[in-house]
């Protein structure tokens, strides 16, 4: 690592790998011999052109997306689909099923009560969000429009696992997964409508990505704005309006990296060592302690405390001074999270890990 960097453990925007960084500062003046940077050129030029069809051709190989879905890239972040998402799928019966795992979930819920009901089916509000709670399928509305979980929970560390996603039978599922997007694999044929925010796992804020399936496209309600309208931007190819090139080009660049690398089983790999790597040590300490039951760990947002507001606050004051930045806890909660996302190098946790025995000694 360039040693002038910090470690980030921010929960996003987040730490970007270094060489694509450093590729994009190479390209920033002249990006393939047009002599200009990307931020600068049309959205309708052939290089612009070619940078957002590599992207999709790449994100739908590496999350293995299915033909019969449309890739969008958009703006307004995470919290725009919480609008979007009801104002495109309140089809029939303008009623969905939401599991309440957490504050992205509960503003999501928020939202999509505006446009029809919302049953809650099950929340983890009880224990400070610290599990995911079991839904007995039969419980599930037959009627609704569609279903709608946070895979992973950003704030609380808590994720639905690949094998634990609720199977909904013929009622669409929609998953948030602006915080685990490309860490794992998930099968995608499992969900009906995906979304991310990137400013976590692949790129600079300001692109939402949404993989949505062919079907749920076109029956918007009639109130709906054509900027919050799927079917516009899926049959204008995400260039309804000018998309947010610079991010786009540089979730290119993310992408290319995670190939590089192999693909989202090897980054799969390394997430689950860097996440072992805390969790242990997180497990067999006596002075922190992670906050979430063990079989709904997240990959990607560790948290932990002391039990102490007086340690945790000398612990996030010295690991600053050490380079281990942004580990505060989400100001909701307190105590201390560490963001692992994909960027984060095996060698930041280690050193991260190190760092606290340390200071697990010298504050027995
Ligand atoms: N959902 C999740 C799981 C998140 O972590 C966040 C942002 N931290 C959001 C939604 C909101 O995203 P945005 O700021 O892009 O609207």
């Amino acid at each position: 690592m360039n040693h002038e960097r910090v470690y980030n453990f921010s929960a996003g925007p987040s730490v970007l790998p270094e060489d694509v960084l450093l590729k994009a500062s190479k390209e920033m003046l002249n990006y393939s011999a047009s002599g200009m940077s990307v931020m600068e050129m049309s959205h309708r030029s052939k290089d612009f052109l070619d940078i957002i069809e590599g992207t999709e051709k790449l994100m739908r190989s590496l999350m293995k997306i299915p033909d019969n879905y449309k890739v969008l890239f958009l703006q307004g972040g995470a919290s725009m689909q919480f609008a979007m998402i009801p104002l495109n799928l309140f089809t029939k019966n303008k009623k969905a099923d939401y599991i309440d795992t957490g504050a992205w979930a509960s503003k999501a819920i928020k939202e999509a009560k505006k446009y029809g009901e919302v049953v809650v089916l099950g929340s983890s509000k009880d224990k400070t969000y610290s599990y995911i709670p079991k839904i007995d399928s039969s419980t599930f509305s037959k009627d609704a429009d569609y279903f709608h979980i946070t895979v992973n929970n950003t704030i609380y560390g808590t994720r639905f696992t690949p094998e634990n996603i609720p199977n909904t039978g013929s009622v669409p599922l929609v998953g948030d997964i602006s915080s685990n997007i490309l860490s794992e694999e998930y099968d995608i044929s499992k969900f009906s409508l995906l979304y991310a925010g990137a400013q976590k796992n692949i790129g600079p804020a300001g692109l939402t990505v949404v993989i949505i399936k062919d079907d749920l496209l076109g029956n918007a309600m009639s109130c709906t704005p054509s900027m919050l309208d799927y079917k516009i931007h899926a049959d204008n190819d995400s260039m309804y309006n000018t998309p947010p090139c610079y991010s786009i080009y540089i979730c290119k660049l993310i992408l290319e990296w995670i190939s590089a690398r192999g693909g989202v089983k090897e980054i799969e790999k390394m997430n689950k060592h860097k996440a072992n790597i805390l969790y242990s040590y997180l497990d067999e300490s006596k002075l922190f302690k992670g906050t979430v039951v063990p079989e709904d760990r997240s990959l990607m947002n560790i948290p932990f405390i002391t039990g102490s507001e007086d340690v945790d606050a000398v612990f996030i004051k010295e690991a600053i001074a050490k380079s281990f930045v942004n580990l505060k806890g989400h100001r909701s909660v307190g105590g201390m999270r560490a963001s692992i996302y994909n960027a984060m190098p095996v060698e930041g946790v280690e050193k991260l890990v190190d760092f606290m025995k340390e200071f697990e000694v010298k504050h027995k």
